[in-house]
């Protein structure tokens, strides 16, 4: 499955392309850096280096495998480039991300958009929360 995914996005065929893929794919968490994934593959066994990891990565990311981001405050999170369009939400205690779609965000960038003379093309939203106080 691995191997065809590759094929389409135009990229040879390697065991550390197969390999990170695998992770990415089978991963708990759908946003990973290139360390999570470096460490995944150490605890899998197997042999791939972190500058492999960083290569591959980029590799995927310019052949539309896999989307990259840049949050404040960490280090750049790959995702697989699968599914509808989300937003995003990291805690900045725990560094966990969370993944949302609000309708009336959306609608509402485009108006804000289309109220200054433009068509949104795209956007990409965070916002950084913390944990809500207990009261
Ligand atoms: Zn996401």
């Amino acid at each position: 499955m691995e191997n065809q995914e590759l094929r389409k996005a135009g990229l040879k065929v390697t065991l550390p392309r197969i390999k990170i893929l695998q992770i990415l794919e089978n991963a708990d968490h759908r946003h990973m850096s290139a360390e999570d994934v470096y460490k995944a593959l150490m605890d899998a066994d197997e042999d791939v280096g972190l500058a492999t990891v960083y290569r591959v990565l980029t590799q995927f990311e310019n052949a539309g495998l896999v989307v990259r981001h840049n949050f404040d405050g960490g280090h750049s999170v790959f995702e697989l480039a699968q599914g509808n369009h989300h937003d995003h939400m990291v805690c900045v205690e725990s560094g966990r991300i969370v993944e949302f779609c609000d309708e009336d965000i959306e609608k509402l960038q485009k108006q804000i958009a289309e109220k200054h003379g433009y068509d949104l093309v795209d956007h990409s939203l965070v916002l950084y929360v913390k944990p809500k106080t207990q009261k």
